[in-house]
């Protein structure tokens, strides 16, 4: 049977705007049949994509977006096929949440000496529950009109550099990937393109991935060119890591939109082979 496979976005669980039911139904109107829901360190949207994506035929395959380090830098693991209820990696979710709140209300101080107050309260109202991410404070930046855009806040605050910045102490990377591959997943390297890497460090980074037991790099992914494709599938081949295709959809109407993905160059390795 075709398969349209989407393994990599986001719900209301971390900074998705689309519920958990919402992002299945949506994916499914799209044409995906077989859906990844990887939130940014958190599984708690699963249960409730699961019982959707039940009712119509969506293949959901419990997965997550975790937040590492490697070397003093941010890198992101997709984890996709993973058991949430491995106990070490439920048990990383929950500091990863008390490592986010922290960060948060750094961030929301430094913000309030630039003037702009009342952060904390408005992106907790917002996340709920949720994982609250920078993506939060850009929207809240943007509708307090501190900024036009979310990517403005990025450049003015946000990113790295720039005034609200919290250099965080994420899982380590090495430790990120043996929990997915312990619990049953495939460990994949989100968006490697957009770290910026060196080829040397590229190396070093896929070597240290790989022996830690990393089997899979996106080769597409939302917002890519052709040239950044071929070269992503580069990795794949030269490094024998599976390629994984995913939209990393966050909104409706943004610049991606779930399943709207090219195809896997053919001679990447599907990590769909790796799932079982
Ligand atoms: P974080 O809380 O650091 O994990 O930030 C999470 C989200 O912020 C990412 O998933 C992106 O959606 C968004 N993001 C990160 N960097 C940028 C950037 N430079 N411009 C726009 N959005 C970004
Ligand atoms: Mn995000
Ligand atoms: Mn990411
Ligand atoms: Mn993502």
């Amino acid at each position: 049977m075709f398969e349209l496979y989407d393994l990599h976005c986001h719900s209301t669980a971390s900074d998705g705007a689309l519920s958990p039911t919402e992002v299945v139904l949506r994916a499914h109107r799209h044409g995906v049949t077989a859906l990844a829901l990887t939130d940014h360190d958190t599984t708690a949207g699963l249960a409730e994509a699961q019982a959707c994506a039940a009712t119509n035929g969506v293949k959901l395959i419990p997965g997550i977006e975790l937040s590492t380090l490697w070397q003093n830098q941010c890198f992101h693991i997709v984890g996709i096929g993973i058991d949430p209820e491995y106990p070490p990696l439920a048990e990383a979710t929950v500091n990863l949440q008390n490592t986010r709140l922290e960060r948060a209300e750094k961030i929301a101080e430094k913000l309030a000496k630039k003037r702009i107050p009342g952060a904390m309260d408005a992106v907790k109202k917002v996340a709920g529950e949720g994982m609250i991410t920078r993506s939060h404070f850009a929207h809240f930046l943007v509708s307090q009109h501190h900024v036009d855009t979310e990517q403005e806040a990025f450049d003015r605050y946000l990113a790295k550099g720039k005034p609200a910045y919290v250099a965080t102490p994420w899982a380590d990377m090495t430790l990120a990937v043996s929990w997915i591959t312990e619990s049953g997943g495939i460990a994949v390297l989100a968006h490697p393109l957009r770290y910026k890497l060196s080829a040397n460090s590229m190396k070093r980074l896929l070597t240290a991935f790989k022996t830690a037991g990393g089997q899979g790099i996106e080769v597409i992914t939302g917002r890519i060119n052709n040239d950044e494709i071929s070269r992503a599938a580069t990795l794949a081949v030269r490094f024998e890591l599976a390629g994984s295709t995913g939209s990393d959809f966050h909104c409706p109407d943004q610049w991606v939109e779930l399943g709207r993905l090219a195809p896997l160059p053919v001679h990447v390795k599907p990590v769909w082979e790796l799932l079982n």
